[in-house]
């Protein structure tokens, strides 16, 4: 039964999750207990701990939750904000299975979080609130390689990943794969090239994809392809900072960046990279030179574009601001930033919504391709590069041979090139988006009756994870 507009507004982020869920089932094919079964936690954590601050004690909240242990191990981010609360990692949780089904990463769902600010934690207190995490969640046997592997998430990156190894392996130094027990790892650190930019590139391959269909683009009024396209970013962050940095190589123009402290347009364009390191140095996004100031942060959210990206928090499109919205296609970059209420609106208004459980997935895509790399101890490309290189140059002497002509050093380079372990992982990712995306709308197109792209996104998926169960012959 549809929820009434005051329903709909008084939904926390977890149970938002479970209504688009619920919204999905009738498309499936899943008996009524494994959907429930499906929809609920399977476990959920939450510690107190204390920590040394300057001259005081202060206590931490902290949470690590699993959403569903159909695959192990289970996967999904921590995220380190004063927000941080049980029913929000639930919902991310929830997220990470359905996200995880989407783009074939064989792991379980999984979230943490630490209610922390970590602008104003001093780098020494946040570094012991992350061994003191991982050491509790040691204990409880919810870190490892095949139980439970973290990631990074809003407010954390390279640097956490490498404290919780670093303590995870510490504490379990006969364990041979233990490197594989955190994704997002610092590059020296056994972690994969790619990585960090990996959400944000999935993010853009996702687009380029959904912008190469004609009929779709034309039902928006939009040529297809990115070239040329006008886009807002909101959170110029990891996944806001690299999405608007790749999507302009894709000749997209990014108008108007939204960050914490305030909102910048310029319809000629802004350089990401500029403008990062303009709020660098100047402490603020504001007063860049060129570029207009907005008066409000979320003004950025109802100018007018092609392209609206939120990449910051959930929450972000509400019932109060979803009818000014003006973009053509919103692709979810953050986990949840637009409320059940304001997806009613937004559909009405013809706008293309990209759900966060694919548009986003590209960073856990690249974490499965890390714990590859640490359970087989070698890096990708390192076997086959050069052989590849030596093939490719014995068909161009080939080539020569049969043909009397001679190659120039420019056609023998860009012909000869063994596939090194960025190559593969940025392959490996751009495949992955556009199956998805294949798969999600030909589900979609299949059932005439799937009002949108995030029921058939999570219709998919729940049939996916029941395949799972199927498997294990749990059905009567
Ligand atoms: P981040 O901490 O690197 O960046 C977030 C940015 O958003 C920060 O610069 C912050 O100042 C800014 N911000 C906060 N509130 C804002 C507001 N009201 N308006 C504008 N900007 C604001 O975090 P991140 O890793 O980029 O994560 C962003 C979102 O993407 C989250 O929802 C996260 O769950 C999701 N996500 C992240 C990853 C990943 O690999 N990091 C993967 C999938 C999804």
């Amino acid at each position: 039964m549809a929820l009434t507009k005051k329903e709909l507004q008084e939904l926390s982020f977890s149970q938002s999750v479970s209504h688009y869920f619920d919204k999905a089932a009738p498309f499936t094919n899943c008996p009524e207990g494994l959907l429930e079964q499906i929809k609920v936690c399977n476990s959920i954590y939450r510690v107190n701990f204390p920590v040394k601050w300057g001259k005081e004690v202060r206590v931490i909240e902290a949470y690590r939750v699993q959403h569903s242990h159909h695959r192990m191990p289970t996967k999904g981010g921590i995220r380190y904000s004063m927000h941080v609360d049980q029913d929000e990692v639930m919902a991310l949780a929830a997220l990470m299975t359905y996200k995880c089904a989407i783009v074939d990463v064989p792991f379980g769902g999984a979230k943490g979080g630490i209610k922390i600010s970590p602008r104003n934690t001093p780098e020494e207190v946040l570094e012991s609130i992350t061994r003191r995490y991982t050491y509790e969640l040691v204990k409880k046997n919810m870190i490892g390689p095949g139980l439970d592997v973290p990631a990074p998430d809003y407010g954390t990156g390279e640097r956490e990943m490498g404290w919780i190894v670093d303590t995870y392996a510490a504490l379990n130094p006969q364990e041979v794969d233990s490197y594989a027990c955190v994704t997002g790892k610092p590059v020296h650190l056994n972690g994969i090239k790619g990585r960090t930019e990996a959400t944000g590139r999935g993010v853009v391959y996702a687009l380029n994809e959904i912008c190469s269909y004609k009929d779709d683009m034309k039902k928006l009024g939009l040529n297809p392809g990115l070239e040329g396209k006008t886009v807002i970013v909101q959170g110029l962050g990891n996944v806001g900072y690299h999405t608007a940095r790749i999507i302009q190589k894709y000749g997209a123009k990014v108008i108007c960046i939204a960050e914490s402290d305030g909102a910048i347009y310029d319809p000629k364009g802004l350089d990401p990279d500029k403008v990062l390191l303009h709020r660098k140095i100047s402490g603020k996004i504001t007063d860049y030179p060129g570029a207009k100031n907005l008066k409000k942060n979320t003004d950025a959210l109802e100018m007018e574009c092609d392209i609206l990206i939120p990449a910051a928090l959930e929450k972000v499109i509400t019932g109060a601001n979803a009818a000014k919205v003006k973009a053509k296609i919103i692709a979810e970059a953050a986990n949840g930033p637009i409320t059940p209420e304001a997806e009613e609106i937004l559909l009405q208004k013809g706008i293309m919504i990209v759900p966060d459980i694919y548009a986003n997935a590209g960073g856990v895509t690249v974490s499965y391709f890390e714990w590859l790399k640490n359970l087989s101890h070698v890096r990708f490309g390192r076997m086959q590069k050069r052989f590849e290189e030596e093939t490719q140059q014995n068909i161009i002497k080939l080539i020569e041979d049969l043909s009397g002509n001679k190659a120039t050093p420019t056609q023998v380079k860009s012909v000869i090139h063994g596939a090194g372990e960025i190559d593969l992982v940025n392959s490996g990712l751009e495949d992955t988006m556009i199956s998805a995306y294949r798969d999600i709308r030909e589900f979609k197109r299949s059932n005439k009756k799937i009002p949108d792209l995030r029921t058939a996104a999570f219709a998919l998926s729940i049939n996916k994870i029941k395949n799972a169960y199927a498997a294990l012959g749990i059905f009567p």
